[in-house]
Order: structure tokens, then C-alpha cells, then sequence
């Protein structure tokens, strides 16, 4: 295929205008609107029957025993490890999004950070357990992308440990394990985003799900001030409902998720297909058995096979009007809210190569844009995009 120019070199931007990077799939049809109505001419617009509904229907959707809504997975991550009554360090991912870390951290709690996989991008099984000791009052794994940590090994490790093991499932509903469960089944509790990024959306809002019944029944009193009703609180609980109309708009999409989830997955591949060619450009490594929902689609840029860093790659993919995100780049232990408690471990963060394979994807994935609706035009532009820069990396180098 002869390429030609790419637009960082004068050539015409493979897009006539900049797509985005993501937009929320929803199902907007007249009986929501009917149902939107509904709610406001009633008067209840929380406390009501579409969370309680929500609830269920997700519930049975994952199959599990407990679906608790709450505003967002930010709040439902703080309240599971507030009623956990969790007192010491936390081991989590430094390759993960902001939040995972600031709930730790609002809970009083001590973030220890784990290493990940540089093939599947989530915690690497044998650096939590050398980063488990006598403080430890949890794990947070993180399935990284929609796609399942190694929950077998984890779950090993955090039963062996006497530690419970929670997980941040943001980017993971409708996901499956290796085993064919959902998403949602595992761990103590999983708690998902329902924010308008994520595959699954609300406009705000997030779910917990948990096979523990006074676990459940915590979080509800959690979520709603920890009253249990008596105006006698009975826990440091917050406001963390969910408001009948995002209800409403997860219950109208639940049922076509898996056909949107069909047709992210088949732009995945797209992608795949066209990009797999080009040396210096590799993808998440899902577990085998395992299905992702691919919250993001992510390329690891090999510089030196590529013949650009991925920072010049981004550059060159925005003069095409081609968006994209160095996810997760600085991961959380260079964030400088996190700068203390990377000097107080230096067994865990800092000392040299510790977190060798989250410095080294930090410095290479770059995310490209993906919503389950999106144009497959849209995909075969950036990969023709891609192609062509590629093509050209030498006289892209020379240029900087
Ligand atoms: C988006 C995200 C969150 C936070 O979700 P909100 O619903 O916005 O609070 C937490 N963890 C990860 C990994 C995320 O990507």
C-alpha cells in the first residue's frame, strides 16, 4: 500500500472533522421519555421504585444475590471499604485511574502499590503477595479495560492472607471470567462505574454487587447518610444515591447491552485486524476464556519497532483530528497527591525497578478512541491514519 503524506507532514487529515474519544450508547426511546415523565410528575425523584428495580434487574443480570446502586463506583468504592471497618494499608495498582487510589486514601487508609502484567495490564499476582504483610487490611484489584484481573490467583492469595479482597470493576460491566461468570460475582464485593465513558452508562452512577446480605444491607444504610432510618446514624456514611431518573436510563439499556457490547468488540477487532501487521504496536493480553468489554482500546508503542514514541504518535494522530489518551499516564505513585506514601514504602514504591512493568506501560499505551456506536469508517480512518504515519516515522523523526 503506497501511503500518503500524513497531515503532521502537510498532508490532508485522514477526518474531516475530530472524532471523539468516546460518547455514551444509550437506548432513548419513547417509552424512557414516557418513564423520564413519569418520575418527575410524581414527585419521587430518589428513594424510589427504579432504583429498587434497577437493582434487581442488575442483580439478575450478573447473577449474583445483591446489586446496590449508588451515585458513582467513586462513592461505592468508599463506602465498601468503610463498612469493611478497614484500619492500615490497602494493595492496589499504580496503573489505574485516580480514583482507585483517592478511595483508599479518603478512608484513612495507607495505599500500597502492586506491580501489573505488562501482557495483561492488572495486578501481577506474586508482586501482591510479596507486598501483603502484617498491615494489610485489603486488596483492590482492578479490572484494567474491562478485562478480569487474575481473580483465582488473587482470591488464593487474600483467603490464604486472612484479607478481604474488593474489587474496582469500573470499567467491567458485562464482562465475563475465564470460568463464563459474570463480571460482579467475585470477591467480597465488585463495584462497577455507570458514568458516561464507561460501556454501560447512567449519565452519573455506579453498582456494587456482593453474595453478602449484611454486607448489602450496610451499604444501603451507608449510601444514604448511615441512617437507618431512626435519624440515630449508625456509621460515617455520605450521600451516595442514586437518582431515579439514571435508574430509569440503566433500565432501559439494560436489555440491549449485550448487542452494544456485540458491536464494541467487533470494532475491537477491527482495529486489531488492520493494526496487527504494524511492527512496534501490541494490545492487552485478555485471559484466555475471558471476555472484555473493552471500556478502552489500548496499543502498546514500542518505540524503537515503531520508529516514533507515543507521544509523537499521539501528536501525529491529532493533526488527523484523531483524539487520543496516555492512559494511565502518570500512573497514581507519581501523582503528586500520592508522593508521600510512595517515600513511606520504599520496600514497595521507589526503590529501583519496583514498579518496573506500570513505569514501562505508562510510557507506552496510548488509548484510541472507541464507543460502542462508533462508524467502523471511523476505525479503518485511524488505522489508515496509523498506516501512513507509520510509513513516514523517519521524516516525523527528523522533524523533532
Ligand atoms: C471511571 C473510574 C472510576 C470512577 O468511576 P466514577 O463512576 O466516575 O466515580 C474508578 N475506577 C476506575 C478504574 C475508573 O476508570
Amino acid at each position: 500500500m503506497k501511503s500518503s503524506l500524513p497531515a503532521a507532514l502537510g498532508g490532508l487529515p485522514v477526518l474531516e472533522s475530530e472524532t471523539p474519544m468516546a460518547r455514551p450508547t444509550v437506548n432513548a426511546d419513547p417509552q424512557l421519555h414516557a418513564l423520564l415523565h413519569e418520575i418527575l410528575a410524581s414527585g419521587q425523584m430518589t428513594n424510589g421504585a427504579q432504583v429498587t428495580a434497577f437493582e434487581r434487574e442488575v442483580a439478575d443480570f450478573i447473577g449474583i444475590e445483591h446489586a446496590v446502586a449508588v451515585s458513582n463506583c467513586t462513592t461505592g468504592l468508599m463506602l465498601v471499604l468503610r463498612c469493611l471497618g478497614l484500619e492500615g494499608e490497602v494493595v492496589l495498582p499504580s496503573f489505574t485511574f485516580i480514583a482507585s487510589g483517592h478511595v483508599v486514601l479518603w478512608n484513612g487508609l495507607r495505599p500500597v502499590f502492586a506491580d501489573v502484567c505488562k501482557e495483561t495490564f492488572t495486578l501481577d499476582p506474586d508482586r501482591v503477595a510479596a507486598a501483603v504483610g502484617s498491615e494489610t487490611a485489603a486488596v483492590l484489584g482492578v479490572h484494567t479495560f474491562g478485562a478480569p484481573c487474575d481473580m483465582d490467583a488473587l482470591e488464593r492469595l487474600t483467603e490464604t492472607r486472612g484479607v478481604p479482597l474488593v474489587i474496582d470493576a469500573a470499567h467491567g460491566f458485562g464482562g465475563t471470567y475465564p470460568d463464563g461468570s459474570r463480571i460482579g460475582t467475585k470477591g467480597v464485593a465488585e463495584v462497577f462505574s455507570l458514568s458516561p465513558t464507561k460501556p454501560f452508562t447512567t449519565g452519573e452512577g455506579g453498582i456494587i454487587t456482593t453474595r453478602d446480605g449484611m454486607l448489602a444491607e450496610a451499604l444501603r444504610t451507608a449510601r444514604n447518610y448511615g441512617n437507618p432510618g431512626s435519624y440515630d446514624s449508625v456509621l460515617l456514611g455520605l450521600n451516595g444515591r442514586l437518582t431515579e431518573f439514571s435508574a430509569a436510563i440503566g433500565r432501559s439499556g439494560l436489555p440491549f447491552l449485550p448487542v452494544w457490547l456485540e458491536q464494541r468488540r467487533s470494532l475491537v477487532e477491527r482495529y486489531q485486524d488492520h493494526l496487527r501487521g504494524v511492527s512496534g504496536l501490541s494490545f492487552q493480553r485478555i485471559p484466555e476464556g475471558a471476555r472484555s468489554v473493552y471500556k478502552d482500546l489500548c496499543v502498546v508503542v514500542d518505540a524503537a519497532q515503531f520508529g516514533l514514541e507515543r507521544d509523537q504518535l499521539a501528536d501525529a494522530l491529532a493533526a488527523e483530528r484523531i483524539p487520543t489518551r496516555p492512559y494511565f499516564d502518570p500512573p497514581l505513585h507519581q501523582q503528586s497527591v500520592y508522593h508521600k506514601y510512595a517515600a513511606d514504602r520504599l520496600d514497595s514504591v521507589g526503590a529501583e525497578g519496583t514498579l518496573g512493568a506500570t513505569e514501562w506501560l505508562a510510557r507506552r499505551a496510548l488509548t484510541l478512541p472507541l464507543y460502542s456506536h462508533m462508524p467502523e469508517e471511523v476505525v479503518d480512518r485511524v488505522c489508515q491514519a496509523v498506516h501512513r504515519i507509520h510509513a513516514h516515522a523517519d521524516e516525523l523523526q527528523a522533524r523533532v
